[in-house]
């Protein structure tokens, strides 16, 4: 062994599981995990450990149980929410999981994909391409986040419309458990009642209950048209308006539709090279929707076409382009996924990812932005998301806040007022995104005392130690 590595029992123990290569302690080599990617946590790791198989996991987590040292599974740290981060303070080590990421079956009879947790999601949609199939999961970090990373967050993405989440997609769960017991749950059946779900605790659990090491997914059959439409509307009312026209005329075939501010546009158009408005005239609204029909004769093209002359002929759309090429498709979608990065351009922003029942957004659209620009004047709202899905992205610069404050940073009262409305409305606080270590302390305010109490048993029933991931989604005890 390598005498000038730190040597302690459990270092030793961990070294014996996995092997010296893969027990990373050095300040340097650990400190990309050791913060989220958007630089807001960070933490402090007696190792970085980087397990290669499922029994490797077993024996790292169970001699982390014995030694009472607690728990961060780590996938691609993409997470928006602090959830891989550990802790500053106390005995963590970073369990990473990329090391795993291999497929191990392919099935195009059941439709089915068997993985790796460390599976990089756009390796599981090319390797579903490969064999004529569609994988729909589909967000902005999908080049570097892990599908077990995708799992434990329940990720969402653009294409909930039509697949739905990632817990939808899920048959089957393979987990570590606190213990080091593994819950063996590789089944690739569509029907299976004998009684509870148990992969359903922790899909959406973000590393508190167990380490999920591999998933059996389901796969589509692979669309061969697809069209992509930019629309302006009035406002987000005339948007739900036009979603319905749509899906009178396309059924399911509507795989995205996403709302976007003219606002967001324009902090595209200002920070983000090469990008333009797609259309003449300014408009507040637009949506951009996606429709793909795995029959190429469908006149599916025609179908929106005529969708939005209707909408146009009645009021609810002002203008709008059909995308011609793929290139000009992918132009329209940059657009949309743009505005993160060109709002981190324009300073510290309050960010909210919320969900209501769609017909409550527009009223919560209209109360929000006079809310707001009564208590903070001059409030700039970058109010975009996955209309479709009840979910938005809403996220607030104030005049004055800026991101060298760290007082602004801290400010909690902008998050109050907006999750005020959304609680008024029985919406959720938190739609895609987890909560993290970010959200820990607001959770009890949106959720009865009974949600409460129930999510703190199943904690206690499973890890009694508090050994995974502790002081996310659940505050330690
Ligand atoms: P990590 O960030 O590594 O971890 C996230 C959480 O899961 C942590 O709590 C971690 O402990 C836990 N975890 C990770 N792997 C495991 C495992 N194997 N077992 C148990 N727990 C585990 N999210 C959306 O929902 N929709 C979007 O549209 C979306 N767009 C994004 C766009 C960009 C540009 C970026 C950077 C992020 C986006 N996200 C989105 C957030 C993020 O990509 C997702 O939350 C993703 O699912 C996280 O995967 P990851 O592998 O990076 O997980
Ligand atoms: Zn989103």
């Amino acid at each position: 062994m390598d005498t000038t590595q730190p040597a302690t029992p459990l270092l030793d123990a961990l070294r014996a599981a996995v092997g010296a290569a893969n027990v990373i302690t050095a300040a340097d080599d650990m400190a990309p995990a050791l913060r989220d990617w958007r630089g807001f946590y960070h933490g402090s790791a007696l190792a970085l450990v980087r397990p290669g198989s499922t029994a490797e996991v077993a024996a790292v987590v169970a001699a982390c149980a014995r030694e009472g040292v607690a728990v961060v599974p780590q996938g691609g740290n993409t997470g928006m929410c602090g959830g891989a981060t550990p802790p500053a303070a106390g005995r963590s080590i970073v369990l990473s999981l990329a090391r795993m990421n291999r497929v191990l079956d392919v099935d195009t009879v059941n439709d089915t994909i068997t993985v790796q947790a460390g599976c990089v999601l756009a390796v599981i949609q090319q390797q579903a391409a490969q064999v004529d199939r569609l994988f729909p999961l589909s967000l902005g970090a999908e080049g570097s986040c892990q599908i077990g990373g995708n799992l434990a967050t329940n990720a969402g993405g653009i294409n909930v419309l039509r697949y739905g989440n990632t817990r939808d997609l899920a048959l089957g769960l393979e987990v570590v458990l606190p213990d080091g017991r593994v819950l063996g749950g590789l089944r690739a059946l569509r029907k299976d009642n004998t009684g509870y779900d148990l992969k359903q605790l922790f899909i959406g659990a973000e590393g508190t209950l167990g380490v999920i090491t591999g998933a059996v997914l389901k796969l589509f059959p692979r669309p061969r048209v697809s069209v992509t439409a930019f629309a302006a509307v009035a406002d987000p009312r005339q948007a739900l308006a036009l979603l319905g026209r749509l899906r009178e005329r396309a059924g399911s075939r509507v795989s995205a539709f996403e709302l976007i501010s003219r606002y967001c546009l324009e902090l595209v158009l200002a920070h983000i090279p090469g990008s333009r408005d797609p259309l003449g005239a300014a408009s507040p609204w637009y949506v951009l929707t996606n429709l793909d029909d795995t029959d190429a004769q469908s006149g599916l093209r025609e179908s929106v076409e005529q969708a939005l002359a209707d909408a146009v002929e009645a009021g609810i759309v002002t203008d709008a382009v059909i995308a011609e090429t793929e290139a000009q498709s992918q132009a329209l979608w940059r657009i949309r996924e743009s505005i993160p990065e060109a709002s981190k351009h324009e300073g510290l922003t309050y960010r909210h990812d919320i969900s209501l029942p769609a017909a409550d957004l527009p009223g919560f659209i209209d109360e929000g932005a006079k809310v707001l620009a009564a208590a903070w004047p001059g409030v700039r709202i970058v109010c975009f998301g996955h209309l479709g899905d009840g979910n938005l992205h809403y996220n607030c610069f104030v005049p004055g806040r800026e991101r060298d404050d760290p007082a602004a940073i801290a400010a909690t009262d902008v998050n109050e007022a907006v999750y005020a409305l959304v609680h008024k409305r029985r919406g959720s606080v938190s739609a895609e995104h987890g909560i993290g270590q970010a959200k820990v302390s607001e959770l009890p305010h949106y959720k009865s005392e009974v949600e409460m109490d129930l999510m703190r048993a199943i904690k206690r029933a499973l890890d009694p130690r508090g050994v995974m991931n502790p002081g996310k989604v659940l505050a330690q005890d």
